[in-house]
Order: structure tokens, then sequence, then C-alpha cells
């Protein structure tokens, strides 16, 4: 898929005021720092559509991206974040959630995660629970240009080790890299490939 057009449309933290438009949407997750805005301004060929973090955790909003005018891209909050108060995290917990249990647009959700790391168990309770609440979902790779060849196959293969302990098979899944550019073309082929199903 070609991206031609990328328009920020709306940010906010209750998923009753998001576009009532029933185009589909696929929403973008991982913890902080994780490259999830790199990822977003990478697929979207924007230096800054979404902003990249300077302070992990700072933005706690759901915001939607309309692109090419058909599909929505949205670019949920960092979890994990040390820094940010339990309050904040009950918060968060809060409206994700509603995000996820209400929006009936959203199509699938990609969890991001750091190639380099071990399977956390914060984003394995999390896929658990897209699991357990019948929310389809990708994982998607980050930073790959920070390991060969290799051992991006060690890692994912750890990945996959790990995972069908308590899941069946592994979910779909890209390995990507916004400082290299890899991964651009699988990610929105499979969107495209979705949507059109
Ligand atoms: P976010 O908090 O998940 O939105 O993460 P950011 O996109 O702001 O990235 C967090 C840090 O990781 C920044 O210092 C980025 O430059 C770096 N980063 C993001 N993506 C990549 C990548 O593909 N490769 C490398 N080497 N660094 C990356």
């Amino acid at each position: 898929m070609e991206i031609k057009s990328a328009e920020f449309i709306m940010s906010n933290s209750d998923v009753m005021k998001c576009p009532k438009n029933l185009l589909p949407e696929y929403a973008f997750i991982g913890r902080s720092n994780v490259g999830k805005s790199s990822l977003i301004n990478m697929l979207t060929n924007r230096k800054s559509l979404a902003k990249t973090s300077g302070r992990p955790g700072k933005t706690q909003l759901i915001n939607h991206f309309l692109i090419n005018k058909n599909w929505y891209l949205v670019d949920l909050p960092g979890y994990g974040y040390a820094r940010v108060s339990k309050s904040a995290k009950k918060t968060f917990q809060k409206f994700i959630t509603q995000y996820f249990s209400l929006r009936e647009q959203l199509v699938s959700a990609f969890v991001l995660v750091d190639i380099r790391h071990d399977a956390q168990p914060i984003d394995l309770e999390f896929m658990q629970w897209l699991g357990e609440n019948g929310i389809p979902f990708s994982i998607i790779f980050t930073k790959a240009d920070k390991l060969k060849p290799n051992a991006i196959t060690r890692h994912v293969e750890n990945y996959k080790t790990k995972l069908l302990e308590t899941w069946e098979d592994m979910p779909n899944y890209f390995v990507t890299s916004s400082s290299k550019s890899i991964g651009k073309d699988d990610v929105l082929d499979y969107i495209d490939s979705v949507n059109n199903n």
C-alpha cells in the first residue's frame, strides 16, 4: 500500500469522543520508548506525524490519524513507564480498556516490542488480555537494526517459545526498523490485505 495522505484528526482520552464514522482502524501500542512514534512516522512517510517522545509516558491520549482517507491509524499511549504515578496508571488502564472493549471500528491491534529484549511480563499480560477479549493483534518487533540477522532470528525464536507456553499459535508478527526503514511494506501490505478482505 502506498500512503498518499496522512492527516492528524484528533487526540482525546475518551473513547466515546473518537471519530464517529465507521472507517476501519488499527491501533498501535507498546511500552514507552519501544519506538512507536518512529514506526508511525516511518509507515506514513512523515518526520513528525507522531511526536517522538522526549519524555516517555507523557502522551496519554488516543490519537487518530486518517490514512488515504479510508482507514485510521490509532496511536495509543505507551504503557509500563516507571515514572508514571499509580493514579495515572489506573486512568490509563481504564481508558485503554474502554478503547479496546468499546471501539467497534477497531480491526486489529499492533503490539510493539523491542526485538532486543526477552519477552516482558507486561507485554505478555497485555497480549493475554487482548486474546481473552477476542481482540485480534499482531506483534511488531522494533529496532531490528540493533541486531545482526542471526540474532534477529534467535530473538524471534525465543519470543515464539515464550508465547507458545500459553498460546496455541504464534500471532502474526513483523520485524521492523524505523532507522533503516525495514518492514514498512510488510505492515502496510498486511493492513491493505485485511482492509480489502
Ligand atoms: P515511543 O516512546 O515508543 O514513541 O518511541 P520513540 O519513537 O520516541 O523512540 C524511542 C527511542 O528509540 C528514540 O531515541 C528513537 O530514536 C529510538 N528508536 C526508535 N525506533 C528505532 C529504530 O528502529 N532503531 C533504532 N536504532 N532506534 C530507534
